[in-house]
């Protein structure tokens, strides 16, 4: 991988080799750390970062619940975010701020020095080229969701991602695109770094954030573009043999986006391929960056 050159690291923009952290800092050791991802778009009117503000404040929400007062500001944030992409002259990027308990203590309520970093790169589709026409094959993972009474999955923290690298690499490993892991309640949760939405007679159901999963941003804003065009939208609790018998199917986020999946567990989902409702969905998300949607919630924030 070809690295950028910048890094924005505790206020000052360095390069990137020398953006570095000690090795005994606690984020390393007992994954304190909160992070975003976010995606700047090229679009008619020039680069723009989707929702930069609403995924930069889910991050201070998450340094809460760990009771890790940031350093810098929410604006201080957003300048650094736009700043990096500019620096490394990136017009269509993947941003990822982050934050960690730095050197200051090994005990695991030590309240260490907390560090904040913010980096940039060119990142295409994270399924595959092919995933955002075709599809993906997916599977339901041996691994469970953690319950909502152990780790708070609605904080996008480093150590809940030990449950999403054992879903992914376990599907990988197993010779599909990605997997689909199960809540606590045994009732569907969501992907390795995905929210999920099943289509039944042309209406999206979607689990509930009840589910213990991550309230992503890109499912907001799914539900808001279906409603905003007339798709019904169900936020319900569902069983993973639904999978099975839902019309179409399909992951999102800001990494993957609105990726079809054609299969679960070798099953086939639907026709095997993309089907109307997710075309369609594709059509308005993707159209907030070509100009053929209309940006009505000013999800749009100009580099
Ligand atoms: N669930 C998990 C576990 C994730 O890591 C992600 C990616 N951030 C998502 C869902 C989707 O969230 P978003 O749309 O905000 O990227």
């Amino acid at each position: 991988m070809q690295y950028p050159d910048w890094i924005w690291h505790n206020g000052d923009i360095k390069r990137w080799q020398d953006a570095t952290t000690h090795i005994m800092a606690h984020g390393l050791h007992y994954g304190s750390s909160v992070f975003e991802g976010i995606r700047c778009y090229e679009t008619p009117n020039g680069p723009a970062i989707f929702r930069l503000t609403d995924h930069n404040k889910r991050l201070y929400a998450s340094a809460r619940i760990y009771d890790m007062a940031l350093p810098y500001d929410l604006d201080t944030l957003n300048a650094a975010c736009r700043e990096v992409i500019r620096r490394n002259e990136l017009t269509r990027a993947y941003l990822r701020p982050f934050a960690w308990r730095g050197l200051g203590g090994f005990g695991l309520s030590a309240d260490t020095p907390i560090d904040m970093a913010v980096a940039t790169w060119f990142m295409g589709p994270y399924l595959g080229e092919e995933a955002l026409d075709t599809g993906i094959d997916a599977c339901v993972s041996s691994w469970q969701r953690f319950a909502p009474n152990t780790i708070p999955a609605g904080a996008k923290a480093g150590g809940n991602y030990l449950s999403g690298q054992l879903i992914a690499r376990e599907a990988r490993r197993l010779g599909f695109g990605e997997g689909i892991a199960l809540a606590s309640t045994g009732l569907l949760s969501e992907g390795a770094g995905e929210n999920l939405f099943l289509v039944f007679d042309g209406a999206l159901h979607t689990t509930p954030v009840s589910a213990a999963l991550l309230n992503g941003i890109t499912r907001n804003s799914l539900i808001t573009l279906a409603r905003d065009n007339g798709i019904e939208v169900i936020e319900r609790d569902l069983p993973r043999e639904y999978l099975y018998l839902c019309d179409e199917l399909f992951m999102c986020g800001t990494a993957a986006e609105i990726t079809p999946i054609r299969s679960v567990d070798g099953r086939q989902v639907g026709a095997g391929k993309p089907g109307p409702v997710t075309r369609r969905l594709q059509e308005l998300f993707f159209g907030l960056f070509d100009g053929r949607t209309p940006d009505r919630h000013g999800w749009l924030e100009a580099l």
